[in-house]
């Protein structure tokens, strides 16, 4: 941060000396363009633009809105010009653009909508973290010659979050995804429903949120045994996840909606206990890890629930995929549940082993919501389970038990994301080794340069690459109750995990990587995030209990 603040205050008496420069900040762009080259000189920010009619509609929305901003920061009235030139370029791909700066103006090209709003993160990311405000920036704002051409390695680069173990307001998710489009991801995974609580409206089945959204109380530390006693819970109108979904899309992001089947459904279940395959009573979970009351898969009224519930996803959610769960669904209702036996017998399944026979079972209920979906024009993601048993092809998995299940289903032809939980990319587990420093939490250990180190493509075959759509970084909330303690684990790592989205291999580069941190930093304390320091050598958060008492001498 010393250095950023240097600079700014060179800027300033750079401008102070009636030069009519400011210095440009060094470029430090995150997750680092494809190509970048750099010239001396600099270019003189000012509101003057051409947006040419080949840009689209909603894109020139956008570059209208930053044209605004640069005339607020700049003090100058926003005008008709050439000083930044804004126009579609067919030739490039759909998240793909190219910058030129010279002294004299800018050129912008695109070819599609993330295509330019990229662009103009780029370009955010290339001034003077203030022009993230609203406010006058004194000195002016200057940009470094530059020629940029960049591209994304993944289509799809996710962000999760779980807002059931603890739940986020509107305006804290709306701030979550702020920071996602500042490092151009593009998928954010709403993990809607648990066995904690259910948090998704659904008009027709209200006793979902009434009943399922609230538990009588959260365990503490991890003494499964006991809880604090206090009601809590929370969920999101219809009205509420609409807004979500349109503001996410202005960022460029597209929302998938997790309804996680046919297990971690208790608090679903409390509300509506006949899907049960023993009928309850149910309570809602106060307590976190694996329950074994699953759905009852052997009931027909289970899947008439499913796929009214899935209907009114599918009319919030325009995403091609829908996350359907399938991780951690114990077997032992469906081996006891007359109704369950008949059904396996009824699809001739005479595996003996319950397990076994359990997951032949969860392979009937992924393929038959898979083709519900299908006939609705839409795909399904699940958790790497959904590979035991029988394939599920067609389906997407989501590898987080490691990187095994994602190999698997890119050698057997499926698309996979990789989401490993052993390596880094759960931001719920500790940044660092001081324990008794770290707030308290689920475990694990994923600092920013193992993040960082990641490697998608590892332990895929050359020619099963192309399954591999992409990397995607999950925020459980079991230990996080507050959006101080959400954005410490999420941020700076984040910044890591956009480079392994976006960067190809070659362009990635720990050191330059390091480099800019202090401007992240910088960047989190203008806009009011929480973060942690412990790249800065400083671990903890205020208001957090630590894992491990401090050692004592
Ligand atoms: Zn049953």
């Amino acid at each position: 941060m010393r250095k950023s603040f240097i600079i700014s205050a060179m800027a300033v008496v750079f401008a102070a000396c009636g030069q009519k420069v400011a210095e440009p900040v060094p470029f430090e762009v995150v997750p680092q363009p494809m190509e970048v080259s750099l010239g001396q000189g600099a270019f003189k920010v000012v509101p003057e633009f051409n947006i040419e009619e080949s840009v689209p509609a909603e894109a020139a929305e956008r570059i209208a809105e930053f044209q605004q901003r640069i005339s607020q920061a700049t003090g100058k009235k926003a005008r008709a010009g050439e000083a930044f030139d804004f126009y579609a370029d067919p030739t490039l791909g759909p998240e793909e653009y190219a910058i030129d700066i010279t002294a004299e103006r800018v050129i912008v090209r695109a070819a599609t909508y993330n295509g330019f709003i990229f662009a103009i993160q780029t370009l955010k990311q290339m001034m003077p973290v203030e022009i993230y405000g609203t406010g006058r920036i004194k000195g002016g704002i200057a940009l470094q010659e530059a020629s940029i051409k960049d591209a994304p390695r993944f289509a799809y680069r996710g962000m999760h979050l779980d807002p059931c173990r603890h739940f986020w307001s509107i305006d804290e998710v709306k701030k979550y995804l702020d920071i996602m489009a500042v490092y151009k991801l593009n998928r954010f995974h709403w993990h809607l429903t648990e066995d904690q609580g259910w948090r998704m409206e659904i008009k027709k089945y209200p006793k979902l949120t009434e009943v399922g959204a609230w538990r009588n109380g959260t365990v503490i530390r991890k003494n499964w045994d006991t809880n604090d006693g206090i009601r809590y819970g929370g969920f999101y109108t219809q009205e509420e996840m609409r807004e979500v979904v349109a503001y996410a899309a202005k960022l460029g992001i597209t929302v998938i909606p997790e309804i996680d089947l046919p297990g971690h459904m208790v608090a679903a279940l409390t509300a509506y206990p006949e899907l049960g395959c023993t009928g309850g009573p149910y309570e809602v979970w106060t307590r976190w890890g694996v329950s074994e009351e699953v759905l009852c898969v052997g009931k027909e009224e289970t899947f008439t629930f499913l796929e009214n519930v899935l209907t009114e996803v599918m009319d919030i959610f325009p995403s091609e995929y829908i996350h359907i769960g399938g991780d951690e669904c114990p077997k032992t209702r469906w081996a006891e549940c007359p109704l369950c036996q008949a059904r396996m017998k009824e699809l001739g399944i005479r595996e003996k082993n319950p397990v076994k026979a359990g997951q032949l079972l969860q392979n009937y209920v992924t393929a038959r919501i898979q083709k519900f979906l299908a006939d609705h024009g839409r795909k399904v993601i699940g958790w790497d389970e959904i590979l035991e048993g029988e394939l599920a092809p067609g389906a997407t998995i989501m590898s987080w038990r490691g990187t095994q299940g994602g190999i698997q289903a890119a050698k057997s032809d499926m698309d996979a994301i990789m989401t490993p939980s052993s390596d880094g990319l759960y931001f719920d587990h500790y940044q660092t080794r001081e324990l008794d420093k770290e707030p308290f939490g689920i475990g694990g250990y994923a600092p920013i340069d193992k993040v960082y180190s990641y490697d998608p493509y590892n332990g895929v075959p050359e020619e099963a690459q192309h399954h591999i759509l992409g990397v995607q970084a999950n925020l459980w909330t079991e230990y996080i109750a507050t959006p101080e303690h959400l954005e410490y684990m999420l941020l700076p790592r984040l910044a890591a995990l956009s480079e392994v989205q976006w960067c190809q291999v070659g362009d990635k580069d720990y050191g330059r990587f390091s480099k800019a941190m202090d401007r992240q930093a910088s960047l989190y304390e203008f806009l009011g995030y929480t973060y942690c320091r412990a790249f800065w050598g400083e671990t903890g958060l205020a208001g957090v209990e630590p894992a491990e008492p401090a050692a004592e001498n």
